[in-house]
């Protein structure tokens, strides 16, 4: 950090550096101590690491629903996840962060210049949890919807989300659905997973899902659900809508390709979109 300061270079991070930055690998810090309601973190340490480190104590912390992002990565992103309505951001949760300033001195604190560690609050959570899938027609996007967004206002525990998809080709979608745009709806309840079950029963009654992969599963597969699917280098634009109006809807299903993601909220909609 000396040595960039002097020579007025950029230090990053990033596995793919600009030309002339000074990059710093830190994957190989990859430690984790669990102690009571708090993990040491290394910043190199990837979500999946610490799920795992955090689920064999029956304990978690929210992140990113993307199993290769970076503790520093999400604490600074304020990464959202599916324990964020309990809970909070990855950001909210952060005790403190030891860092390497830009004059090289190591400092704990708020994060700045490169961080090296966080400690993180950590929140009891059983192994099994509530999610999976449910893909429906576009022509019953707007019932299912509607539902989740009655059931995102129910408790805090439920954190399900929808996102406009191509079918993927998998053995448990139809094969005349395979490339076809659906509404892809994760019915995620982070706590008891049969009161999770009765809280995705309107899903299945007041709307007619094509394909139900809903199930009780364990957190840390609920959390990697994605990771089959979405490109870890895609790239999304976010916004908030108040309402889901049927223009907002025509829009989401105009295209072929992109991805977008519909998580309800208390006063609206956040909208992630990106090409997939
Ligand atoms: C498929 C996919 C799904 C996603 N799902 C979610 C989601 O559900 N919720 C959500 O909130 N976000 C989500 N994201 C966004 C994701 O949280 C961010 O992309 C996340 O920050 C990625 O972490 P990373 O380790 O790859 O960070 P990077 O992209 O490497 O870094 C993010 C930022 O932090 C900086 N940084 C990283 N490490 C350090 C360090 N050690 N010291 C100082 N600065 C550092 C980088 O310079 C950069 O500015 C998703 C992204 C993808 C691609």
């Amino acid at each position: 950090m000396r040595f960039a300061s002097r020579h007025r270079l950029r230090v990053t991070t990033s596995r793919r550096p600009n030309p002339g930055d000074l990059a710093l690998d830190l994957t190989a810090l990859k430690g984790i101590t669990i102690s009571g309601y708090t993990a040491e973190v290394q910043a190199g340490a990837t979500w999946a690491e610490l799920d795992a480190a955090t689920q064999a104590h029956g304990l978690a912390t929210p992140g990113p629903r993307l199993s290769r992002a970076t503790v520093a990565g999400a604490v600074l992103g304020r990464a959202q996840g599916w324990l964020t309505p309990l809970h909070g951001t990855t950001a909210d949760n952060l005790v403190h962060a030891e860092c390497i300033a830009a004059d090289g001195r190591l400092v704990t604190g708020e994060p700045q210049g490169v961080i090296t560690s966080v400690r993180l609050k950590l929140h009891p959570l059983g192994h099994k949890v509530y999610g999976g899938v449910l893909l429906y027609r576009l022509a019953d996007a707007p019932a299912a919807l509607g539902v989740l967004g009655e059931l995102a206002s129910r408790g805090r525990e439920f954190a399900g989300l929808a996102a406009y998809v191509t079918a993927p080709p998998e053995r448990f979608v139809p094969g005349d659905l395979v490339g076809r745009r659906v509404l892809a709806v994760v019915p995620a309840f982070m706590g008891d997973p049969v009161i999770g079950a009765s809280y995705a029963r309107p899903l299945r009654v007041k709307a007619r899902p094509l394909v139900d992969q809903a199930r009780p599963l364990p957190y840390v597969e609920q959390q990697s659900l994605f990771d089959r699917y979405v490109p870890h280098d895609l790239r999304c634009g976010t916004s908030e809508v108040s309402a889901l109006t049927p223009e907002l809807l025509r829009h989401f299903e105009d295209t072929s390709t992109a991805l977008r993601v519909l998580v309800p909220n208390r006063s609206g909609w956040t909208v992630h979109e990106g090409e997939q």
